[in-house]
């Protein structure tokens, strides 16, 4: 007797298989649509990239309901609601960008119950218009997004998500759920507490991104470091965040000089210019994009494969969220930060600034300062950066060594010297009477001749060009590096100054060992970290699926994701289905996708390993099950189709797995009903000839069979006759 959850699972397997392809949940995903279906509220913590939307997203099309998602950018609704359409899957998104008629088509839809989900951002859903609309459509659950905006601890507090709560009182039998994926275990109470959720099904996943490889390292020679990092990413998605929008623009711009195609995004852009960067990056015209964090909310480019942070980002949260963009598909990527002790002094004159304004100053500028101190202690700290993120948000870390981070993979060295350097550079700042700043101490060491040194007459002095053999970056480096190792002091403050403390005296006497790293000469260790890889997967085939993906998008005119993601290209070029069958067998496949596209797909591999004589149908490691055999309706159908392209019986046999005679029944009978008007790619003219010439009123085989003496197998007589009939009372031309 199957039982009432075994029923349930039916539907939501039979669900996901349909608009997605998906055989299977993640375990935390099946938790979370049950809590929905059966009305209990839910705290779903998730990374990014770990799969939250489907949990909102199943359960209205389960339980053919309406449900309401609030989501607090326009940009994130509309990608998700082309997606989702896309797949067939009925959804909506109300924002101030609709035309007075998408408007109507939207609300007109709504009264009759037309889709499975709303979306619409927070203003909106709290007018009263909204709130009508969906006591209306008697909405039963409430999915709320970036639910950590509620929560002034969190890292991108909204005043306006404080209002939701109104929600709660208005809708007091339906359930909320409460989606985010960076949540300190301080902010995700305090998003419980904010929503009053009741009695919530706490949902909290593993924060580690497995498949992202964290490479933390001190900035040395920025430029040559980011140029290095994009080069081994040709022709795949990167995006460096900078502070300011003036960075943007001009490493945009230096990298262009560098040869690399990168355009800058930043909020001071005016819209137009915005939605051309953003477009071209989502159709995969644009590759590199430098930008402030203003870029990535509504990215949903599943295949970035870089993350590259020019400077410290202002919160691991933050690091997080951004460094999440990369790699959603499950593929390895890799996240590049450089940081030096001069980035968190910008923050700091930042953060100083942004408080100003603030009700309450002190306030925010501890907490902000509290989340600052965070990011600048995982930087310094040689620990594991899986391990650093995991434990930062509350979770433990197990695994030795992740493979995957910097310190794990030793990808820094340390500088042979690194104690006589520190002495060098100490001593020079007591020369110059603790006085001046970092690059003027630099300038010394480097032995510069400007006019301020001329002025202070500190080319006499015995530092004077002491270091003059080491790039200038590298002094600078150094000097940060001093400095975030508690070494040597920076006065804070707009003109800081370099002085010495006790620990600068130990080091200048020989009494600590220090240690100073630069990035180790270029090196690209990979790692295993994808849950993907690329063994098995024909290059050339997923190259030309991406350019078949990308002629599809832009018809669409939808992001290429959208058609199909790159571990879905990835499965197909792996697995080469030249067979309906097989084909439906590919994770990532569902049946949308396998009535639009289909037959496209089918064809163009089949082409392809022709050309390339690559295999077909390999029979795939990674969960693939592959029907051994298929439906005889299918493969007749597929046979079919190829008669129609004139193959030979032998190509069409072995394409749909059947004997030749099978497929020569198949041919007959395509015959029958195409009726061509030659069989010539089957049966030469001479011998059509011959079996005409033998046979007798009533077509019977054997007689003619007999007739040529058996110098005519029975499968030609019989497509010649099939022929024949087809044309029977009108003579083939
Ligand atoms: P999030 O919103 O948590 O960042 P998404 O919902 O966008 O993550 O999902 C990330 C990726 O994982 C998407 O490409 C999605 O199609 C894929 N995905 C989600 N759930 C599953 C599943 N059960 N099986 C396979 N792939 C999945
Ligand atoms: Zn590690």
């Amino acid at each position: 007797m199957p039982t009432h959850s075994d029923e349930l699972r039916v539907r939501i397997t039979e669900t996901i298989r349909h608009f997605w392809g998906f055989d299977t949940l993640r375990p935390l995903q099946e938790e979370a649509i049950r809590a929905s279906l059966a009305h209990r509220d839910s705290l779903v913590v998730m990374p990014t990239g770990g799969g939250k939307s489907l949990c909102y997203q199943v359960p209205p099309a389960v339980a053919d309901r309406t449900d309401v998602v609030i989501s607090p950018l326009i940009s994130l609704m509309k990608d998700q609601v082309d997606g989702l359409i896309a797949r067939g899957y009925p959804a909506a998104a109300l924002h101030s960008n609709l035309s007075p008629a998408e408007r109507r088509k939207i609300e007109s839809g709504m009264r009759e119950n037309a889709f499975r989900l709303v979306f619409a951002a927070p203003e909106r859903a709290l007018s009263s218009w909204f709130m009508s609309s969906m006591q209306a459509m008697n909405v039963q659950a409430i999915a709320i997004d970036e639910a950590h905006c509620i929560s002034q601890w969190g890292h991108d507090f909204r005043p306006e998500y404080r209002q939701l709560a109104m929600l709660r009182d208005r809708f007091t039998k339906a359930s909320f759920h409460a989606f985010t994926a960076t949540a300190t275990p301080r902010v995700q109470q305090d998003i419980v507490d904010q929503l009053r959720l009741r009695d919530p099904a706490r949902l909290i996943g593993r924060f580690d991104r497995p498949n992202l490889i964290y490479r933390i390292l001190p900035k040395v020679n920025k430029i040559e470091q980011i140029v290095e990092v994009i080069r081994r990413h040709e022709k795949e998605a990167v995006i460096v965040y900078c502070i300011s929008r003036r960075d943007t623009e001009e490493l945009a711009n230096v990298l262009r000089a560098n040869g690399i195609n990168a355009a800058h995004y930043h909020a001071g852009m005016d819209a137009v210019d915005r939605r051309r960067t953003q477009e071209a990056f989502s159709n995969e015209s644009l590759d590199v994009v430098v930008a402030t964090v203003a870029f990535g909310m509504g990215i949903d480019r599943s295949n970035v494969r870089c993350v590259i942070h020019e400077s410290m980002p202002k919160t691991i949260e933050g690091y997080q969220q951004e460094t999440g963009r990369a790699g959603r598909d499950g593929l390895e990527a890799e996240c590049v930060m450089l940081y030096s002790a001069g980035d968190a002094m910008r923050w700091e004159g930042l953060i100083a600034k942004s408080a100003d304004n603030a009700e309450d100053p002190g306030e925010v500028m501890a907490a902000q300062q509290a989340l600052l101190d965070a990011v600048v202690a995982m930087c310094r700290r040689p620990v594991c950066r899986h391990k650093s993120l995991s434990e930062y948000f509350g979770q433990g870390y197990d695994k030795p060594n992740c493979g995957a981070c910097d310190v794990c993979l030793e990808d820094v060295e340390g500088y042979e010297d690194a104690t006589v350097a520190a002495q060098k550079i100490l001593s020079c700042v007591a020369r110059v009477e603790q006085r001046f700043g970092i690059g003027y101490v630099v300038d010394v060491l480097a032995g510069a001749n400007t006019e301020a040194i001329r002025r202070n007459n500190h080319q006499e002095l015995s530092t004077w060009g002491l270091m003059k053999d080491t790039p200038r970056e590298q002094i600078q480096s150094m000097v940060y590096q001093l400095v975030d190792q508690g070494l040597l002091v920076r006065t804070p403050g707009d003109r800081p100054t370099l002085h010495l403390n006790e620990q600068s005296v130990a080091v200048m006497k020989g009494q600590i060992d220090v240690k100073l790293l630069k990035p180790r000469a270029k090196k690209t260790s990979r790692s295993k970290a994808g849950e993907q890889t690329w063994e098995g997967v024909d290059r050339g085939l997923f190259e030309e699926l991406r350019k078949w993906r990308k002629g599809v998008a832009d018809e669409r005119r939808v992001p290429p994701y959208v058609i199909m993601e790159d571990s879905t290209l990835m499965e197909l070029s792996r697995v080469r289905p030249t067979t309906m069958d097989v084909l439906r067998a590919v994770r990532g496949i569902g049946d949308k996708r396998m009535t639009d596209f289909g037959a496209a797909i089918n064809t163009l591999i089949a082409d392809y390993c022709e050309r390339h004589h690559v295999s077909e149908n390999v029979r795939a490691a990674a969960g693939v099950v592959i029907p051994v055999s298929k439906r005889p309706s299918e493969a007749k159908q597929q046979a079919f189709a190829l008669f129609a392209k004139l193959k030979p019986i032998e190509h069409v046999a072995a394409k749909i797995s059947r004997a030749a005679s099978t497929t020569s029944q198949y041919l007959e009978e395509w015959i029958l009903e195409a009726r061509p008007e030659s069989v010539d790619p089957w049966v030469d003219a001479a011998t059509y000839q011959r079996v005409v010439a033998a046979m007798d009123e009533d077509a019977r085989l054997r007689p003619v069979f007999d007739k040529l003496g058996g110098a005519v197998p029975y499968e030609t007589i019989r497509i010649v006759i099939a022929h024949q009939k087809a044309h029977a009372g009108s003579p083939p031309a």
